[in-house]
């Protein structure tokens, strides 16, 4: 079997050095997987990441456009009041998704990348009191750090952006949104994303556990908190040469299922 190495790779996938379009061959390979791992609804939902620089711009999907039809080059550039910057289809943001995302990117710009599902097993979920339970070794990933937000009907007010913040906090990347669907987020579109996979998996087995009736296995609180400070660790020495590995090798799963993402 060749393999290519991860440098040529990475060569292949990001031919400028331009650290935008870094940004947005990731956030467009972002929107390609979750349609290939059929975690879209519709046109709706947005996963949205800062652009880098001193400008409080940020970088989301043209309202109308399946995940699956999101292009690099496409991506709508709007700023934290919404002003459209760049628009190369004249198609727009979603409302919703700007209340959203501009409440994120305005306050915590430790997080590059947000990243929002409305999913059977996310919104079903979301929808109960307990939320995530700690039950399985998958779901320890999420023993600590998620945050939820009370559901106020679809997000078109502004004003829900100060609750939803304070809500989230000042540290964590994962946000349920009650009653709605999930969130997670990342210091780059791949954590985000990777985050997100597993909380959908979660999510599914949880539902699954659920409706067997069965009663459930508990796991040790001590055992839960090592296995949280276990993902961590685990996280950090899957860094290769500034990449997650696991994110490479999504991206190399695009390369042969959707490529018109990086164009
Ligand atoms: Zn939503």
């Amino acid at each position: 079997m060749s393999h290519q190495s991860d440098s040529d790779f990475v060569t292949e996938i990001y031919p400028t050095l331009s650290e935008e379009a870094r940004v947005r061959v990731d956030l467009a390979a972002a929107y390609h997987l979750i349609e290939h791992f059929q975690m879209s609804d519709s046109i709706y939902t947005h996963i949205s990441a800062r652009v880098p620089g001193d400008n409080e711009y940020f970088l989301i999907n043209p309202y109308g456009t399946r995940f699956g039809e999101v292009k690099a080059s496409q991506l709508v550039m709007i700023d934290l009041d919404g002003n459209v910057i760049d628009d190369p289809c004249n198609m727009g943001a979603n409302p919703a998704g700007f209340t959203i995302h501009s409440a994120i990117h305005g306050a915590r710009p430790d997080l590059k990348c947000a990243l929002h599902t409305h999913t059977v097993a996310g919104v079903s979920i979301a929808s109960t009191q307990t939320g995530i339970l700690p039950i399985n070794q998958w779901a320890l990933q999420f023993y600590h750090g998620v945050s939820r937000h009370a559901y106020e009907g679809i997000a078109l007010d502004l004003a829900e952006r100060e609750r939803l913040v304070k809500d989230l906090g000042p540290e964590n990347k994962i946000l349920i949104l009650d009653n709605h669907g999930l969130m997670t987020m990342g210091n780059s579109v791949g954590e985000a994303f990777t985050l997100m996979f597993n909380l959908e998996r979660v999510c599914k087995v949880q539902m699954g556990v659920l409706a067997s009736g069965q009663p459930v296995n508990p796991v040790d609180s001590a055992v839960c908190d090592l296995t949280y400070q276990q993902y961590i660790q685990f996280a950090e020495m899957s860094q290769r040469g500034g990449f997650h590995v696991e994110w490479l090798a999504y991206l190399r799963l695009l390369e042969k299922v959707s490529p018109s993402y990086k164009e």
